[in-house]
């Protein structure tokens, strides 16, 4: 594993980040403390998992760990939010595992902290139960705007945009207004600048390529605008080849010609949706990890939610908890950590003897862990 792709993720996101901002570094703190929320549902048995394997790693951090969200129901919401929140501030950084809504904190973390570009890493790695005949050359990372787009949370009764005047003739209003609903779209200038320049440096270590997509034939004002903005600004970085797919045709390219990406740049609402896709191409949401980084902030979770409809069977694969952990170390500076993580799970993958039900195996959540914890 040691083509220029794989360097090159390796070289940690936070590197990236002490470029782009006023990074506080975290390697010089006396001491780092992880604050791990382990979340709902299933996530809970993904992040004990992980967090067993961590704890053997023996690094030089302070684990703070939550309660998960059913305990933490014995507090009232606010103070629920109050108590999350305090620790979330207390810590270098946070590991989350993922909420169904009971666990707060990952508005504030994404919101409250400004944390702008949600970066998903989808590499297959040999042993991953890919549905594609040939995923080997899989190995993107998709750069989501975190903040804007449809999830502002804008939305009300459409007769009331009518009010407000904002049709113009090439606009098609339904008839029935008075029964119908919108949801606010919106994109700004300085938002997307900054998640493309985010784009461009990522780029700028990999592959010097980065492919910039959204709807832009359909939605001239805000997408196609997205992708305008995207194109000046990477041509800051003159090194980069810059390209441009609409959309849906980058839906297809996911899958029929994956290993022509490289850094992927995507509004908030496609990149959420395509990351799952993606994630489906190397062998399932279980193996795509994420993080999230803003200006002076970053946390890590599993793209994947709380799987309700395995929780309590014990068979929640961690890989994704685990991978964002390896991010996470990188972060911080722990590159060894990191690596010896991630060359553990690919032995146990390459070895495919203890491989969770997802990827075609028996094996439960925790002895999954052990194999990872054995290779270390
Ligand atoms: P959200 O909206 O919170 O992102 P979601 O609706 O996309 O959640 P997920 O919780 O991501 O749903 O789960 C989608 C499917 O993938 C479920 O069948 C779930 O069991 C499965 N799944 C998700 N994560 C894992 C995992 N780590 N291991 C095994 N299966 C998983």
């Amino acid at each position: 594993m040691t083509n220029g792709k794989d360097t090159l993720l390796e070289c940690g996101f936070g590197y990236i980040l002490q470029q782009l901002t006023s990074w506080k570094q975290m390697t010089l703190k006396d001491s780092l403390t992880v604050c791990v929320i382990p979340g709902d549902d299933a996530a809970p048995e993904a992040m004990a998992a992980t967090l067993r394997v961590l704890k053997s790693l023996d690094v030089a951090i302070s684990w703070d760990c939550l309660p998960e969200g059913s305990e933490l129901l014995e507090l009232d919401s606010n103070d629920r939010e109050k108590f999350v929140i305090e620790r979330i501030n207390a810590a270098s950084t946070v590991l989350f595992g993922a909420t169904n809504g009971v666990t707060p904190g990952a508005r504030y973390m994404r919101w409250g902290k400004s944390t702008y570009a949600n970066v998903r890493p989808i590499k297959w790695l040999p042993g991953f139960n890919s549905p594609l005949h040939s995923p080997a050359g899989i190995d993107y990372v998709i750069v989501r705007e975190n903040l804007e787009d449809m999830y502002v949370g804008i939305m009300g009764p459409a007769s009331k945009l009518l009010e407000a005047n904002l049709t113009d003739p090439r606009s098609h209003v339904p008839e029935d207004t008075a029964d119908g609903r919108f949801a606010a779209k919106i994109i700004t200038r300085s938002g997307t600048e900054r998640v493309t320049r985010f784009a461009c440096e990522l780029a700028t270590q990999r592959q010097n390529k980065i492919t910039v997509s959204a709807k832009t034939n359909m939605l001239p004002a805000t997408d196609k605008w997205f992708c305008e903005i995207a194109k000046e600004i990477v041509q800051e970085y003159p090194h980069l080849h810059y390209e441009e797919f609409i959309i849906d045709d980058l839906a297809h390219r996911l899958v029929m010609r994956p290993d022509e990406l490289d850094v992927v740049l995507l509004p908030n609402l496609y990149g959420d949706i395509l990351s799952d896709q993606g994630a489906g191409t190397i062998g399932g949401l279980g193996l795509a990890p994420s993080g999230c980084y803003g200006a002076d902030f970053a946390y890590f979770e599993p793209a994947h939610g709380t799987a309700p409809d395995i929780s309590g069977l014990g068979v929640i694969n961690p890989t994704a908890t685990l991978l964002s952990a390896t991010l996470m170390f990188r972060h911080l500076g722990l590159f060894s950590a990191a690596n010896r993580l991630d060359n553990a799970i690919r032995r146990v993958y390459t070895i495919g003897k203890e491989l969770t039900q997802d990827q075609g195996g028996d094996s439960t959540t925790e002895e999954f862990a052990d194999a990872v914890i054995g290779e270390l």
